[in-house]
């Protein structure tokens, strides 16, 4: 049996057969992940140009299904969440010129705005997705997995993991890395899915957050804020509403 990254219990519960799935969660502090977690060397098939261009063909037809209004209410939404909510976040932290890095950046389309006032590295595992990345002028892209990825004495004010973290097989090293990249002062921000929110309660093994194999990892905002806090992190700010499926988390690198 694993051990639990956030408290080291030894003991699961199996809540969900998912597909070829189990979701199981830590009986002490309420983290989950997926068995089998998938191989690490593998993680990049999953993000081929094929499985990118599939996942957006269903969720153009998901759209589809919705009236014109909820259409375009949801493409602002989804669009402002990244471009704008985090955006306004660094603007809010960090002085112009700071260094951002992006881990999962995808095409690009945050740094490319939040290249306006800040020095942008982005990090992708999609060949595919950083190659769109790097026709964008003005950012630095590396193709690769972050866990994996060697960014020798490298450090940034900003780090953003947006919608990331449940894709990462190694959740602790994942948040220590964050941390080691991060400045004296620095900030990272985070948005990942919410385990404990209301919709995965009702919608059980239906929740639109399990994916397994994309999503491997599930916090809560207090497993989280314990992980964060085990690794160093200063003041931390969790945001988690009933009803939405994601919790938001700002934690900083203490002077
Ligand atoms: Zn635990």
């Amino acid at each position: 049996m694993p051990v639990c990254p956030v408290c080291g219990s030894k003991e699961w519960i199996k809540r969900y057969k998912i597909d070829a799935w189990t979701i199981e969660e830590c009986s002490t502090c309420g983290f989950a992940d997926i068995d089998p977690m998938p191989v690490r060397e593998n993680r990049a098939d999953c993000y081929s140009e094929e499985k990118v261009v599939e996942r957006n063909v269903k969720q153009k037809s998901r759209l589809q299904k919705l009236s014109r209004f909820l259409k375009q209410a949801f493409s602002k939404v989804t669009k402002r969440e990244k471009q704008a909510i985090f955006y306004n976040k660094l603007r809010r932290y960090l002085l112009p010129g700071s260094k951002i890095l992006d881990i999962g950046c995808g095409d690009g389309s945050f740094i490319s705005k939040a290249k306006e006032d800040y020095a942008c590295t982005g990090i992708e595992i999609s060949d595919y997705l950083a190659s769109l990345a790097r026709k964008r002028p003005g950012i630095k892209v590396i193709t690769g997995n972050f866990l994996n990825t060697d960014f020798a004495n490298e450090k940034y004010d900003g780090v953003t993991l947006i919608s990331i973290l449940e894709h990462l097989d190694g959740p602790e090293e994942a948040i220590k890395k964050c941390f080691d990249l991060l400045s004296a002062g620095g900030v990272l921000l985070l948005k990942t899915v919410n385990y404990s929110c209301l919709n995965r309660l009702i919608k059980k093994k239906s929740w639109t957050g399990f994916r397994p194999p994309d999503h491997v990892v599930y916090f809560n905002p207090s497993n989280l804020e314990m992980l964060l806090e085990k690794t160093g992190f200063g003041k931390i700010k969790i945001s988690a509403m009933p009803f939405n499926d994601n919790m938001y988390c700002e934690a900083w690198r203490k002077e």
